[in-house]
């Protein structure tokens, strides 16, 4: 109930003419009301105040879904009625909103496609139909940027099984093998220790594939001598981990070394600079900064992190001139890495939990430097 009295505020200040919501986004429903099924909607209708109340009140807000989903709605939604629609979820959605008095509804202009909000438009009456649909920025997913302890403990949990699965990979790298056949490995360790997938493509790019900042996993054999990228996920309790790490296949060269140690201080140069209040691009920049001395920094070419959370890619990001600041609760990547084209890609993540005095590493596997 916290987070759809959240999530009221928040429409209510960014867009106060709007009296109801339209979520429709999978990850928003579940995190606004448990339910995890693939057909849903929610509407949220806020009650305009009379002169004496300052806020509106909020209504008990409605799921609509369909007649496969009607055990699982019952014993998973919170916080919300239910509806079981027998014709289109969105075309009942509507009509709850016509009937309710709506007159101006806003909706996810992120994920409602043209064809979609077309449809709905014309399940409105034409009297009404002007204005009646805002396309507003994701609401719920700014607040999902904040974690509280629950997310934090199954974003924890997520991260620590990624570290169990990267220290059983470590058995299986070897010179010969092809990359396709760790990331079966661990993508069936990670199921089998219960993961409900991965949370995104496992990356494995092994020698001179490590160049690729985004190297899934091919039918390539692992090189006698190289660096191999680890880069991969675990879906566990409807959270994300996503860690990266960089392990060398036969002995490096003092360039490799170097390179290696440059990354790594990049890295923890960007973690020791998170902390409340912190504006993003200054945890990007502590990683730069090292990456320039080293005269590696144009080999840098992706921003220093993301949020995450129920999804992988979530708010905020960490990159150059990003003026958003760090609160206590959020969850970051920190993963600077250097890609020369030809010889190789080195790149360390780890997930941060920004907390009141500074920062938490969620993946504690070694960082230090690996020889297989
Ligand atoms: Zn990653
Ligand atoms: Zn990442």
């Amino acid at each position: 109930m916290i987070r759809l009295k959240r999530l009221s505020a928040a429409l209510q200040s960014a867009y106060p003419d709007a009296d109801a919501m339209l979520i429709t986004h999978p990850v928003d429903v579940r995190y606004l009301t448990g339910f995890t099924g693939s057909n849903a909607a929610v509407v949220l209708r806020l009650q305009r105040p009379g002169n004496a109340r300052r806020h509106s009140r909020l209504s008990k807000p409605v799921l609509f879904t369909d007649g496969r989903y009607i055990q699982q709605a019952k014993q998973e939604t919170k916080y919300a009625g239910v509806v079981i629609a027998q014709g289109p979820i969105l075309r009942e959605a509507c009509a709850s909103m016509v009937s309710a008095g709506v007159r101006h509804c806003a909706i996810d202009a992120e994920h409602t496609t043209v064809a979609t909000l077309d449809g709905m438009r014309r399940w409105i009456p034409s009297k009404q139909r002007r204005g009646f649909f805002q396309p507003v920025l994701p609401v719920a997913a700014g607040l999902r940027e904040i974690k509280d302890a629950e997310e934090i403990g199954r974003l924890r949990a997520a991260a620590k099984l990624g570290c169990e699965l990267f220290e059983d990979s470590l058995t299986q790298i070897e010179p010969g093998k092809r990359e396709v056949e760790i990331a079966a490995h661990l993508e069936f360790a990670a199921r089998v220790a219960g993961a409900e997938g991965m949370s995104f493509e496992t990356i494995v790019a092994s020698g001179p594939r490590s160049a690729l900042p985004h190297g899934p996993a091919t039918e390539q054999r692992m090189p006698r001598r190289g660096f191999v990228v680890l880069d991969f996920g675990v879906l566990l309790g409807g959270y994300c981990s996503d860690m990266t790490r960089t392990v060398h296949l036969g002995a490096a060269t003092t360039a490799e070394r170097d390179a290696y140690e440059a990354v790594l201080e990049a890295q923890l140069a960007a973690i020791a600079a998170v902390r409340p209040g912190v504006p993003c691009g200054e945890v990007d920049e502590a990683a730069r900064r090292v990456l320039r001395r080293a005269k590696l920094a144009d080999f840098f070419t992706h921003s220093t992190g993301h949020g995450v959370g129920m999804e992988i890619h979530e708010g905020p990001r960490i990159a150059a001139k990003q003026q958003q600041t760090l609160k206590p609760g959020m969850v970051i990547t920190i993963e600077p890495g250097i890609y020369l084209p030809g010889p190789f890609g080195i790149r360390i993540e780890d997930m941060v939990l920004v907390t009141r005095g500074g920062a938490e590493i969620l993946t504690p596997a070694t960082k230090a430097w690996i020889e297989l």
